[in-house]
C-alpha cells in the first residue's frame, strides 16, 4: 500500500464530494470549497509540481497568507511527493535568507506584493521556481495550475519518506529544521482521531494560523482525516470566531485565543451549546484562563502538549471514562506514545519529581534538516527524543510542564523552575501574568528576575510583591529585582519570548 499520508486523508473524503469540506468565514461572502473541490485543486497543483522536473525530495517553501489555496498547496505536496516547508509569515528579509539559504527549496511560493524582495532572495539562492499566491485566490501558481488536469495518482511513499520540514518557532534560539515524515504524520493523526473521539458531523473553527505544527497538523489533519467540515478564518477575531461558535462542535486555539475570546461580553453558554471539544495547547495556559473558561461557558478546555519535532506527544482526556481535564497539567501520554521523565545523569525520576521530559514512538521526527550533530545531540543513547522541556509525572500519569531546560535558573548552586515562581505571582491580587528569568550575576551566577504585568486597572508595586514573594517561597527563589510592564514579548503563536527579556536586562548586575 502507498504510505503518502495524501491518501489517508483522501480517503477519509465523505462518499458526497460535493458536500462542503471548507466554508470561509471571513472571506467573500458564501464562499465554500467541496470535497471536489481539494480533490480537483490539490490534483491540479500536485501536476503543475510534477511537470516541474524536480528532483525527488525537493522542498516547497511557501510564505503565504493563510487561505483554502495555501492548504491545498500542502496537501498537493504531499500528493506530489515533494516535501513541504512552510514559513511563517512575519519572517522579513533577513530570516527569509537563512531558511532559504538552509533549506534549498526548489521552489519558493510567496504572496505577491512580496514577490520583489521574496524572488531576489530566491533567485540568488538558486531557486528557479518563484510563484505567487494571494488572499484572493489570484497569483501565478493558481494561473499555471489552471492549464493543469484535475487528475493526479498520489506519489508512491514510503512511510519513513519525509512529507514535511517544520522549523521551530525559535523560541529558544535559532530555528531548526523538523524532517517529518509521512508515517510519523499520520500516526499522530490518527492517534488524536481516536483520542479526541472525532465523531461524524463533527465541524472544526479553524482560526489557526497554517506554517505551525497546531494549525496545519493538528487542526487540518483531524478535520480532514475524519471528512469534517470546517469553519475557516484566515484571521482570528474573536468576535466573529464567537458567533459562528453555534454552527460548530470543535475548536482549537493558542492560549492568547483563549484569553481574547474570554474578554468578549458575548461568550457565554448560549454561544458555546453545540460545542464539544475545546483544546488549547502551543504554550501554557493559565490556570486562571482555564477556570474563567469554565464558568463562562461550562465548557473544560483539554490542553495538550507537542512540538514541532514530535507532533503531539501528551493530551488531557477527552472521554469522562479516560479521566477529568485537569488544569495546569497537560495530561497523559497519547496511547501510542512513550514519555518518561529523567534527572540529568539518565535516572528515571519518581512520581512528582521534576525532571527531563524525554519521548519515543512513530510520531518523533527523522531529525534536523542538515544538523547532524544537533539531532544526535538531543537524543539519549537509548534513542529517546530530548525535549528540551522540564516536567514532572504525578502518580495517576499526568504530566505537568515547569519550563525548558534553558530558561532554568541556576543561582547560588540551586535550581529554579520559573514556572513554580510564576505561578506563585500570577495568583497575587491584581497580577494578570508574569515572565520569570534568570540574568547574568557576579555572585550567584544568576539572578532571579521577574516581570509582571498587572491586569487592566490593577496598581502593583514592586517592593511589595517582593515582601509577599518573601513570605510564601523559599528565599532563593524570590526575585532579586521585579519590573511591572504592559506586556510580555510574545512571537505569532503566543510564546513568551523569554530571550528577549534576558537580552534586555543582561546589563542589571553587571
Ligand atoms: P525552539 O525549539 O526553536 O526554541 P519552540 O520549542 O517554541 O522553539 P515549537 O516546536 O513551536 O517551537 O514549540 C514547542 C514547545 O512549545 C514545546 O517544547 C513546549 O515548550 C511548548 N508547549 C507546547 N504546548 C505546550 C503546553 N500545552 N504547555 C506548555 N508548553 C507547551
Ligand atoms: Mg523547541
Amino acid at each position: 500500500p502507498n504510505a503518502n499520508l495524501f491518501c489517508a486523508l483522501r480517503a477519509a473524503f465523505p462518499a458526497d464530494l460535493d458536500a462542503v469540506a471548507i466554508e470561509c468565514a471571513d472571506g467573500p461572502e458564501g464562499l465554500r470549497y467541496s470535497w471536489r473541490d481539494l480533490e480537483r485543486g490539490t490534483a491540479m497543483m500536485a501536476n503543475l509540481l510534477g511537470s516541474l522536473e524536480l528532483s525527488p525530495g525537493s522542498r516547497i517553501a511557501v510564505q503565504t497568507e493563510k487561505s483554502v489555496e495555501a492548504l491545498m498547496l500542502y496537501l498537493a505536496v504531499l500528493r506530489a511527493g515533494f516535501v513541504y516547508l512552510p514559513l511563517n509569515t512575519a519572517y522579513q528579509a533577513s530570516e527569509l535568507e537563512y531558511f532559504i539559504g538552509n533549506a534549498e527549496p526548489a521552489v519558493v511560493v510567496c504572496a505577491g506584493r512580496c514577490f520583489g524582495w521574496v524572488s531576489k532572495i530566491a533567485f540568488l539562492a538558486g531557486v528557479q521556481n518563484v510563484f505567487t499566491l494571494n488572499e484572493d485566490r489570484s497569483g501565478t501558481l493558481l494561473d499555471r495550475a489552471a492549464a493543469m488536469s484535475d487528475q493526479h495518482e498520489p506519489a508512491r511513499k514510503n512511510a519513513n519518506e519525509l512529507a514535511a520540514i517544520l522549523y521551530t518557532s525559535g523560541t529558544t534560539g535559532r530555528s531548526k529544521g523538523a524532517m517529518l515524515t509521512h508515517g510519523n504524520l499520520l500516526s499522530n493523526a490518527q492517534t488524536l482521531k481516536a483520542y479526541w473521539d472525532w465523531q461524524p458531523g463533527d465541524v472544526l473553527i479553524h482560526a489557526l494560523p497554517i506554517f505551525h505544527v497546531h494549525g496545519l497538523f493538528v487542526a487540518s489533519h483531524g478535520a480532514l482525516l475524519n471528512g469534517s467540515r470546517m469553519i475557516w478564518f484566515a484571521k482570528f477575531d474573536p468576535r466573529a470566531v464567537i458567533a459562528r461558535l453555534p454552527d460548530a462542535t470543535m475548536f482549537m486555539g493558542v492560549p492568547t485565543l483563549y484569553v481574547r475570546m474570554l474578554a468578549e461580553g458575548a461568550l457565554d453558554r448560549n454561544a458555546c451549546r453545540g460545542m464539544r471539544l475545546f483544546v488549547s495547547g502551543s504554550a501554557p495556559l493559565l490556570i486562571e484562563t482555564f477556570r474563567d473558561w469554565q464558568q463562562r461557558t461550562g465548557h473544560t478546555i483539554l490542553e495538550r502538549y507537542g512540538m514541532s519535532e514530535t507532533v503531539m506527544l501528551t493530551s488531557n482526556p477527552c472521554r469522562p471514562e479516560d479521566g477529568d481535564r485537569i488544569g495546569g497539567t497537560v495530561g497523559f501520554a497519547l496511547p501510542d506514545v512513550s514519555v518518561r521523565v529523567h534527572g540529568d545523569g539518565g535516572r528515571a525520576c519518581a512520581a512528582d519529581e521534576i525532571g527531563n521530559i524525554e519521548v519515543r514512538g512513530p510520531n518523533v521526527f527523522a531529525g534536523y534538516w542538515r544538523m547532524p550533530e544537533k539531532t544526535a545531540e538531543e537524543f539519549t543513547t537509548d534513542g529517546w527524543f530530548k525535549t528540551g522541556d522540564v516536567g514532572r509525572r504525578d502518580a495517576r500519569g499526568y504530566f505537568t510542564i515547569v519550563g525548558r531546560s534553558k530558561d532554568l535558573i541556576i543561582t547560588g548552586g540551586y535550581n529554579v523552575y520559573p514556572a513554580e515562581v510564576e505561578a506563585y505571582v500570577n495568583d497575587m491580587a491584581g497580577v494578570a501574568e508574569s515572565a520569570v528569568i534568570g540574568v547574568p550575576h557576579p555572585d550567584f551566577g544568576e539572578a532571579v528576575v521577574a516581570v509582571i504585568v498587572p491586569k487592566p486597572g490593577a496598581q502593583l508595586d514592586a517592593a511589595a510583591i517582593t515582601t509577599a514573594l518573601k513570605a510564601g517561597i523559599a528565599n532563593f527563589k524570590v526575585p532579586k529585582k521585579v519590573f511591572i510592564a504592559a506586556e510580555l514579548p510574545r512571537n505569532t503563536m503566543g510564546k513568551v519570548q523569554k530571550k528577549l527579556l534576558r537580552e534586555q536586562h543582561q546589563r542589571l548586575f553587571a
